[in-house]
């Protein structure tokens, strides 16, 4: 499927009559974490491909295995433990590779495949990540992984941005020389094979920049690109990217290194109650419909006088939550002290405190946990985009309880764009010789493309701002005993 997208692609872009020869760089965005196993012998059939043949002809032969385990996959939980245990536990890998193990991380995956299909295993002579085998495919030769990328594994070193050897033991023998060396995201992978020049007539001086996966090259997409940037994205799920200098490890969340620069991180929350919570909500209590549901949103007092809600329509990740809606309310709260009061566990909320409840809840959840990877608070600036960011008066909940200005951005596939400026970024570092910023690029010229980001909401009040981190601080307690009263650590 994945080389057969390829054909596609390129198929469609000949009969649209495009110039292949004017494209200077490729880059591109691969789902995170899926794996594709490479079949002894398969570079000699990477590099001797027939032009007057689609791809898809040519690699029926090449793979140990003709699925991918991809990031659905949750089949490897003992894997994930086995993996911990040796590295000395969840919060050690974590500060090792940047997360606690996964289930669908790739090495959990390559760890269940040495153990369920050791002959598929010992067949393999180099496993890629998706988008490491899309530049493999474009290179014709086996494609560096990429340090970002290389991090949704559990098996790189996030600070040295090498391969860990604990944890290479930790998941299978002799994986090493299957995975082949790593490189910075903006480095070039090498020039267009033969094939694509023979068969599409690109230039052959057409540069491969490392392929990255899907989230990094939305961050790049998103122009985020130095600490205290924050990008919060309201769609069916709810992710939250941020740059960070420092890496604070969590158990929670990811931590991978900045796609676009080559110090400091990029980090990572994902929700699985996102806007299919919010719409179950404005369903029951705001007539179906959004306006309504702004309507109670504004006739409600921020902070909500001191109510809390927990909104769990699906298993959350984040905290690891079962099902169910949890609602406390703080008697006395005014937002200047915390002190001596305790919550009050209530059956239910009126209509509009309910509204409130939820996106304060998952508002003040995304400031705690990007505060602790280490985001400043406020942040430099937020950006906001998915489905729920065309809504204003959630925008404004977003200024007043981070801080900060809210932008929105004009366009949308923040990962395929993001994947076309990174191409350009490595053109631009290997014609320089050295490593730019990627800023360096739309510099002065950002106002005036359609990657400019515009101005939504102004911060909100710092005073407001200080009450809501109380109000966070007692979430985070009631946070902490719901996952040990009900969590699946
Ligand atoms: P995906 O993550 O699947 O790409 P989108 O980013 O397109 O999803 O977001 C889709 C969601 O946006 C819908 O489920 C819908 O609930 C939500 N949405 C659309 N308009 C609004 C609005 N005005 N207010 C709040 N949520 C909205």
């Amino acid at each position: 499927m994945w080389v057969e997208a390829l054909d596609l692609v390129l198929q469609r872009l000949k009969k649209s009559n495009l110039d292949f020869g004017k494209i200077a760089a490729i880059s591109g965005s691969g789902q995170q974490h899926g794996s594709v196993f490479w079949k002894n012998g398969s570079e000699a059939i990477l590099s001797t491909l027939d032009p007057k043949k689609p791809l898809l002809d040519q690699f029926g032969n090449a793979f140990s295995i003709n699925e991918s385990p991809i990031w659905m996959d949750s089949s490897t939980t003992e894997q994930c433990k086995d993996i911990e245990n040796a590295v000395g536990g969840p919060m050690e890998l974590s500060k090792l590779t940047g997360s606690r193990a996964h289930e669908r991380f790739t090495g959990p995956q390559i760890r269940r495949m040495y153990q369920t299909k050791p002959e598929v295993y010992d067949s393999t002579e180099r496993i890629s990540l998706v988008s490491s085998f899309m530049a493999s495919l474009l290179i014709g030769s086996y494609a560096s992984i990429d340090h970002t990328d290389g991090a949704g594994m559990n098996l790189m070193d996030i600070k040295q941005r090498a391969w860990s050897k604990k944890a290479l033991e930790a998941t299978a023998p002799g994986l090493e020389a299957k995975l082949g060396t790593l490189a910075p995201a903006h480095s070039v992978a090498g020039l267009i094979s033969p094939y694509f020049v023979e068969r599409y007539k690109f230039d052959k001086d057409c540069l491969i920049v490392h392929w990255s996966g899907d989230n990094p090259n939305s961050l790049a997409g998103l122009t985020l690109n130095t600490p205290g940037d924050l990008a919060i994205s309201l769609g069916t799920s709810d992710t939250v990217f941020g740059i960070t200098a420092e890496h604070n490890p969590s158990l929670e969340g990811h931590v991978f290194p900045n796609p676009v620069d080559t110090s400091g991180y990029m980090v990572m929350l994902c929700y699985k109650n996102g806007s299919l919570t919010r719409e179950d909500i404005r369903n029951r209590c705001a007539e179906k419909s959004w306006e309504v549901f702004n309507k109670l949103l504004q006739q409600t007092p921020p902070l909500n006088g001191g109510k809390l809600g927990f909104y769990y329509k699906e298993h959350e990740i984040l905290p690891p939550l079962p099902v169910g809606f949890h609602r406390y309310a703080l008697d006395g709260f005014k937002g200047d002290s915390v002190e001596g009061l305790k919550e009050r566990e209530v059956s239910e909320f009126d209509p509009p405190s309910e509204v409130r409840a939820l996106i304060e809840g998952q508002l003040l959840s995304m400031r705690a946990h990007a505060e602790r990877f280490g985001m400043p608070s406020p942040p430099k600036r937020i950006i906001a985009t998915g489905g729920a960011s065309a809504n204003t008066t959630i925008l404004s909940s977003i200024a007043s309880i981070f801080g900060s200005n809210v932008y929105t951005v004009q366009r949308p596939d923040s990962a395929s764009l993001g994947a076309a400026l990174r191409a350009a970024h490595g053109w631009l570092c290997n014609r320089k010789g050295s490593f730019l910023p990627i800023w360096f690029m739309y510099r002065d010229k950002l106002e005036k493309s359609s990657l400019n980001c515009k101005l939504a909401v102004t911060a909100g009040d710092q005073e407001l701002v200080a009450k809501y981190a109380l109000l966070m601080k007692k979430r985070v307690e009631i946070e902490k005993s719901l996952v040990q009263k009900l969590g699946r650590l």
